[in-house]
């Protein structure tokens, strides 16, 4: 763990100077509570991370995979952390900071609900009064993690401005934070971000690598050969790796979203994909010097995924550092493999994967699956960080099931139309 602000050419503070003061009380924060574990922060994040959130989460063989890829295939299993994703590990960790740093109000933005309802079960549990800002157009969409939102005690806040979407959400809540930094605290959802978020959130993540750690050495009798995580900010995946950076010989590959392709026409404005450490030129975005979608002109694409976690145009600048070095490697799975993921875990292992997830799972399948290209010859056992779990995403996995002809996909015609 260090306070480095930049990872090779990437990260930085890129913020208005009104903002300043908030990064850098955060530093001093984060360097004293988190780092060096002033008055026992840490022991206490560990205690409430296993007691509310219920780690370790497990490692387990998925038996169905490894017959299937003729390869050891583990699962991680994040899915089963409360909340049902990776994500209450730095929820938790920065509400917890909020409250040693003095802090009286929690404020986050979130996309598709998932960062926002993390945030405002950690206020609850915290018993801090926390607001959410969510665009419009994602409110309507998103109902069921508004409701979440809501019930555990947050107040969702709808951003009329622009499209209505996560950028704009984003916008809003650096703007509240400019001038309520003295109460306020921002719980930024991923390693992105200006210094020292990028460092801070894999810290709090990067206790799964440890425990992927402690339990490959414990129960395989070494390291994995390989760890594979999809990757939108990057936060899950940088929690797998983050232990494990070190051990050379322990293979890393971080899954892009694919979308529905990777070629991009740029009189759309929007790219297809949201492969930004695969495509991406570096450029600043949110406060931070990274890989991102632009076009010819540097002027920042919309992304595209079937799965909104992955769906940004950003991603972390330590990724997109440890991918120039060559220590991390890019992949990427589009649309419909993904969803044929989906259905390959829910039905071969009875494990329901959030769409992000399955992207990782695609992965398998493009390389070792009955017609893959055997482009890797995997380093085994392989650990996949099960990011979450697929319940938010039903609804979504049923309408884009539908609209294409998958041929592992159960039918849902019980239903009256
Ligand atoms: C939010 C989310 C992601 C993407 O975020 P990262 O910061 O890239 O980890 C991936 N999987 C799940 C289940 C998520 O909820």
């Amino acid at each position: 763990m260090s306070t480095d602000t930049k990872f090779g050419n990437y990260g930085g503070q890129y913020v208005p100077e009104a903002l300043m003061p908030a990064i850098d009380e955060l530093t001093d924060a984060y360097r004293r509570y988190v780092l060096e574990n002033e008055d026992g922060f840490m022991d206490e994040f560990r205690d409430r991370i296993r007691d509310f959130g219920g780690r370790p989460t497990p490692l387990q063989r998925a038996e169905q995979l490894s017959a299937r890829y003729g390869v050891d295939v583990y699962l991680k299993r994040e899915d089963l952390l409360h909340g049902g994703a990776h994500k209450l590990n730095n929820a938790l960790g920065q509400v917890l900071l909020a409250k040693y740093m003095g802090k009286e109000r929690i404020i986050a933005e979130t996309g598709a609900g998932q960062h926002g309802t993390a945030t405002a079960m950690a206020a609850a549990h915290l018993d801090m009064p926390c607001e959410i800002y969510m665009g419009r157009r994602d409110i309507n969409r998103q109902r069921p993690n508004v409701f979440r939102m809501r019930i555990n005690g947050a107040e969702v806040t709808p951003v009329d401005v622009g499209r209505g979407t996560l950028k704009e959400a984003i916008s809003e809540t650096m703007r509240d934070w400019a001038t309520t930094v003295e109460t306020t605290h921002y719980v930024i959802g991923s390693i992105v971000g200006p210094a020292p978020f990028p460092a801070m959130v894999r810290d709090f993540h990067s206790v799964i690598s440890e425990e992927i750690r402690a339990q490959s050495l414990d129960r395989l009798g070494g390291l994995p050969g390989s760890v594979v995580a999809c990757a939108g900010g990057g936060s899950n995946t940088m929690g797998a790796f983050a232990e494990l950076l070190d051990n050379e010989g322990v293979t890393l590959y971080a899954v892009e979203a694919g979308g529905s392709s990777l070629t991009v026409d740029e009189e759309a404005g929007v790219a297809p994909h949201s492969a930004s450490l695969s495509t991406g030129e570096e450029g600043v975005l949110h406060g931070a010097r990274t890989k991102l979608l632009q076009d010819s002109h540097g002027q920042i694409m919309e992304s595209h995924s079937v799965s909104s976690g992955l769906d940004y145009s950003g991603v972390g600048p330590e990724l997109s550092h440890l991918v120039d070095t060559g220590r991390v490697k890019p992949v990427t799975v589009g649309d419909d493999d993904a969803l044929e993921a989906f259905h390959r875990l829910s039905q071969d292992e009875g494990i329901i994967p959030a769409l992000e997830t399955a992207h990782a799972f695609g992965f398998l399948e493009a390389v070792a699956g009955p017609d893959g290209d055997g482009s890797v010859e995997f380093d085994e056992p392989i650990v996949v960080n099960v990011s979450g779990r697929g319940d938010k995403d039903l609804e979504a996995a049923i309408e884009e099931t539908e609209k294409r002809n998958l041929e592992n996909a159960p039918r849902m015609e019980v239903f009256d139309r």
